[in-house]
């Protein structure tokens, strides 16, 4: 199969679809590969590079989705990108639909086959290609957060690990899935003394066992939300619903009781957020400040580290990929995962979740 990445085209977003090490398992397995030139510039991944691994270099966009048979990406299709997309083409990347009308419409007018990393399921029923990012972003809401308290940035002036005789800060995370246990996991690295917040009870023996003592573990009734953000210095919301939009956990009244220059990440922004004062914000100003209190809310907080980022993803979309290469559209039929990652094909969208969340038939 002839595979095409072209150069992401979103603002701000410095991730690649394939990086070199992956393009050399294509070319393994017999497939011929065509990156856009300098697709791998925000990863440092030169042109060289990729021909070293086997890849053909393409100098437009228009080269790659004319003609290749799959195009591999990371963000949604910009509408200068589905406009070139063609029936029986499978597009595999991150799609995000359920928001997004004009994209699901654009999609099913070029007939092509499209397949969300998203919704794509393992055997476990986790989302495996969704995964990867989310214990980056876990990982980063830490490094956000230890960057926000600092005085010059507003907040409380606290170091998140002290220091011998100085007590370290208060970590409070909700929702202990993995962006939260991989934000727990830093924050107790650097000293912090850290709470998690599920309302999974087997999840919290999950983590009570992960941690061995290093976290404390707490149900979420409002109450226990009440007493632990009074002596937080950060909370980060890390609460997923699958399908639907974030729970608002904390709101206004209750930022009144938090210490002045504390800090809230929510990571759960990119599915409207958990606290009610977010809202969405860049890497290029992530943060604002509400009644004191200093919010970051980045929606896609991986794309600050795309050399990371684009690797965790590779290392994740690889054997799925590989399965489409090989097959092209049987691997979708003889593959659940796959098969649930499948939203749109020959025009109609085959999601049920995400044409129910757009008012459309399935
Ligand atoms: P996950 O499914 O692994 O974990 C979510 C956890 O939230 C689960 O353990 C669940 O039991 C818990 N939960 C649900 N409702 C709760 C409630 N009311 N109170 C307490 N806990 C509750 O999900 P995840 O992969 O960790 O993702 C978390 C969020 O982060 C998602 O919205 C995801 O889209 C988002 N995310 C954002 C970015 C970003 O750049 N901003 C990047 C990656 C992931």
């Amino acid at each position: 199969m002839r595979i095409g990445v072209p150069r992401e085209i979103k603002i701000h977003e410095y991730r690649v679809g394939l990086t070199p090490d992956t393009v050399r398992e294509y070319a393994a397995a017999g497939h011929s590969v065509v990156i856009e030139a300098n697709a791998g510039a925000g990863i440092g991944a030169s042109d060289e590079a990729y021909r070293k691994a086997g890849a053909a270099i393409a100098d437009t966009p228009a080269e790659i989705f004319a003609t290749s048979d799959m195009v591999v990406k990371v963000k949604e299709p910009q509408a200068r990108e589905w406009t070139q997309l063609r029936e029986g083409q499978i597009l595999f990347t991150y799609l995000h639909l359920a928001p997004d009308p004009e994209q699901a419409r654009g999609l099913m007018a070029s007939g092509c086959t499209a397949i969300a990393y998203e919704t794509v399921t393992d055997a476990k029923g986790g989302l495996p290609l969704l995964a990867p990012m989310s214990e980056v972003a876990g990982r980063l809401s830490i490094e956000a957060a230890g960057s926000a308290l600092k005085r010059s940035a507003g907040g409380r002036g606290i170091l998140l690990g002290g220091v011998p005789g100085v007590v370290p800060a208060r970590v409070v995370v909700i929702g202990g899935g993995v962006v939260g246990s991989h934000a727990a996991r830093m924050a107790v690295g650097l000293g912090a003394e850290v709470t998690i917040l599920d309302r999974s009870i087997p999840r919290l023996r999950e983590l009570d066992e992960l941690f061995q003592g290093r976290v404390r573990t707490r149900f979420p009734t409002t109450e226990a939300i009440e007493q632990e953000i009074f002596a937080a210095d950060v909370v980060i919301g890390a609460v997923l619903v699958p399908g639907a939009s974030a729970p608002k956990l904390i709101n206004r009244k209750m930022l009144k009781s938090m210490r002045q220059g504390s800090v809230l990440v929510d990571v759960a922004i990119d599915q409207g957020g958990c606290f009610e004062t977010s809202r969405p914000t860049t890497h290029d100003e992530p943060t604002y400040e509400v009644d004191g209190i200093i919010h970051y809310c980045v929606a896609n907080m991986p794309g600050a580290v795309p050399l990371t980022s684009s690797h965790a993803l590779n290392n994740a979309t690889l054997p799925f990929g590989l399965a489409l290469a090989n097959l092209g559209f049987a691997a979708v039929m003889q593959n659940p995962h796959l098969r649930a990652g499948l939203n749109v094909h020959r025009g109609r969208l085959t999601n049920k979740a995400v044409a129910e969340s757009l008012g459309l038939a399935c």
